[in-house]
């Protein structure tokens, strides 16, 4: 192989690349499998083990409830500041509990309600469809006649059809809600621009920041979104299951109610009050008591994103996806891949997508016999997640390489195309 594409080009990039060293702050058993699927479950940085064994040993063990004092119970707010600085919140308007399907829930249940007399909920085909089923049961549970309007796209689900977004915004629906990067072809949208739009027709927008957090520059204030989600075990390295945020704008939290009346979400819930007053701002959106241990691990696994700031992890990402997709032209275009992730770099999030008529065996025979973790979404679409603090330029070279094996050599066809619970 020659000169840009070869594997000694991949290894030149990370000779040069300024990120190089975080890597080394995972927790990598073996270091012979390629990971590119980052964007589902991130790596545990190292940080997250320690922090972990002295919440069990010296915090749980040794404080018992006296821990709840001691740190527990100011976590979400204090684990939501720190998400606020990557994604561009003021301390008061984020915190972090529940789950992404739970704070979407509440998210769009308190935006419907700021918006009586409205009834379009405006969103896209590419949506994550758990987001979709949450709008729609909201509807359903609020009884007022809201319905979900998609918007198409004209490319086969690359990119969304933004003609028909904005008029579907000029009908002035209730409510715009989007992912600021899709998950299956990465799209990106510009945040920005179709917050601005929804105001300009005085809707509110809910933006779910699942795949774009930790690898897109944010910022929900200078943006004036509304209200906002994320998944933290995906870019974020939270591990499996780790809370979500949810993010309401100061003025928009003040007026909003949450769906669920908990507890945690009142005024003083040690007051044991039998009356319910929503607490002041963004944390009427708590419920319940928050999974600490989860919550804690998240903050620890926050230091490398936190460290590195949002302007490199968007360079290095950029500079990945790009490198993949120049591969994928070279090497993998002629062998019936194709390409289902934008071109322009401005249009994407950090994973690409690759389709091929035997896709999910291809991804079997990947994790299956060539050590390369990838994963799978419907129909046919192999998702190569690149995560900046860990991935480097010659796993992506290398996968590349055994993709091509796979299919070069027909190893694919060992591999049955009956799908496992979890793709
Ligand atoms: C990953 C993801 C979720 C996950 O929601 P959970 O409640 O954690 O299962 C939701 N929405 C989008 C867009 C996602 O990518």
């Amino acid at each position: 192989m020659m000169g840009r594409l070869s594997r000694s080009s991949a290894e030149a990039f990370d000779a040069d690349d300024e990120l190089a060293g975080l890597r080394s702050r995972f927790a990598i058993p073996e270091e012979r499998t390629i990971y590119l699927d980052g964007n589902s479950l991130g790596r545990p940085p190292l940080e997250v083990r320690q922090r972990v064994l002295s919440l069990l040993d010296d915090e749980w063990a040794g404080r018992l409830v006296r821990g709840w004092n001691e740190g527990w119970y100011d976590a979400p707010r204090r684990v939501g500041e720190l998400i606020g600085r990557i994604v561009g919140a003021a301390p008061d308007e984020i915190l972090v509990s529940d789950s992404t399907t739970v704070d979407l829930f509440k998210a769009v249940t308190a935006a419907l309600r700021m918006r009586p007399g409205r009834t379009a909920i405006v969103s896209d085909i590419l949506n994550f469809p758990s987001d979709l089923y949450v709008i729609e049961g909201v509807a359903k549970l609020l009884g007022a006649g809201h319905r979900l309007e998609l918007i198409g796209s004209r490319d086969g689900g690359v990119t969304p059809d933004l003609d028909a977004l904005s008029e579907a915004i000029d009908r002035r629906p209730a409510l715009v809600v989007l992912s600021h990067v899709t998950y299956k072809s990465g799209y990106l949208y510009d945040l920005a621009a179709v917050t601005r739009a929804a105001h300009e027709r005085g809707a509110l927008t809910v933006w779910d920041l699942s795949h774009s957090v930790g690898v897109v520059p944010i910022d929900l204030d200078a943006a004036q979104a509304d209200f906002a989600v994320g998944c933290t075990y995906k870019y974020l390295n939270g591990g499996p299951g780790s809370p979500a945020f949810v993010f309401a704008r100061r003025e928009v939290a003040e007026k909003s109610e949450s769906p669920i009346w908990g507890w945690f979400g009142r005024e003083s819930p040690f007051s044991f009050e039998l009356e319910y007053r929503a607490a002041p701002g963004v944390a009427r959106f708590l419920a319940g008591t928050p999974p600490i241990l989860s919550l804690i691990a998240l903050e620890a696994a926050l230091a490398p994103t936190l460290g590195s700031g949002p302007e490199l992890l968007r360079r290095k990402s950029t500079a990945l996806t790009e490198y993949l997709i120049a591969l994928f032209d070279a090497r993998l275009a002629s062998l019936g891949f194709t390409l289902h992730t934008p071109r322009e770099a401005e249009q994407r999030g950090s994973h690409v997508a690759i389709g091929h008529p035997a896709g999910y065996q291809i991804s079997q025979a990947l994790i299956g016999e060539m050590g390369v973790i990838p994963d799978f979404r419907e129909p046919d679409l192999i998702r190569l997640g690149c995560a900046p603090l860990y991935t480097s330029f010659t796993e992506i070279w290398d996968a590349v390489d055994r993709m091509k094996k796979v299919v070069e050599e027909r190893r694919f066809e060992r591999y049955s195309s009956t799908r496992h619970a979890v793709t």
